[in-house]
């Protein structure tokens, strides 16, 4: 094993459109590794949420090649997407993706049977202000609350890797800096972190910082 968690090749993504296919970006090369942070930036449009879906198996990549773990998951069925996604690969999606009728508490599984689950559940429910809206359905949480309790979703239990789009957009800037010290110990413990973003409070020193433009991917330097 290598600890190259992702690796792409060559990785284009185009959506069918009436003119034969809008390209949301081409020829995608990376290699991720355990234990790596990065901090996917770039304008609006530049094809960042689309590279993230094609990493969480949401959508499949029109031509490359994609690796997990030294495993071909370029054609992979959604079934087996589903179920890394439910054990070790955690997707927090722009919008969050909250089950109506659930509440905060039956969402995270609490309790749950794992005490080390359990108390770092509660540590985040504390430090992100959501200890008291655990019976809380997600229509009476705040655009803010609920992408608060997505993220907690994410970070409840630990994972091979988080992936996580645009996490920050609704949160000020205390929560903000909480999400990033939440991913940065989650980097240095293993696990590896994508973000994208366009926000530009996201700073972290020893994030790897891919940067998107117009469909194509640039590795750069620390601080962009
Ligand atoms: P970003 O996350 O950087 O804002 P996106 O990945 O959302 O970028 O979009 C990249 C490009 O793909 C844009 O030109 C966008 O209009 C296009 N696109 C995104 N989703 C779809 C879709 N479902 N169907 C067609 N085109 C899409
Ligand atoms: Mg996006």
């Amino acid at each position: 094993m290598n600890g190259i968690v992702w690796q792409a090749k060559g990785l284009v993504l185009s959506y069918p459109s009436r003119d034969g296919g809008t390209e949301a970006f081409t020829h995608v090369d990376f290699d991720i590794s355990a234990g790596e942070f990065v901090v996917l930036k770039g304008p609006s449009g530049s094809g960042k949420s689309s590279l993230l879906y094609c990493l969480v198996g949401l959508l499949t990549p029109t031509e490359g090649s994609l690796q997990y773990r030294n495993v071909d998951v370029t054609r992979w069925s959604s079934k087996r997407w589903a179920h890394l996604r439910q054990t070790e690969v955690k997707f927090m999606p722009q919008i969050p993706a909250i089950i109506p009728y659930l509440t905060v508490r039956e969402a995270l599984n609490l309790p749950a049977k794992d005490e080390k689950s359990m108390a770092n559940t509660h540590r985040l429910l504390d430090r992100f202000g959501m200890m008291n809206h655990q019976d809380y359905y997600p229509h009476q949480l705040s655009v803010g609350g609920r992408q608060r309790f997505s993220f907690i979703r994410a970070m409840a239990t630990p994972a091979r890797a988080v992936i996580l789009d645009e996490p920050t957009a609704s949160l000020d800037d205390v929560m903000t800096q909480y999400v990033i010290e939440e991913l940065t110990h989650a980097a240095n413990s293993g696990t590896c972190v994508i973000l994208a973003t366009h926000d530009p409070r996201v700073q972290s020193e020893n994030a790897t910082i891919l940067y998107m433009e117009k469909g194509q991917l640039k590795r750069r330097g620390l601080d962009l």
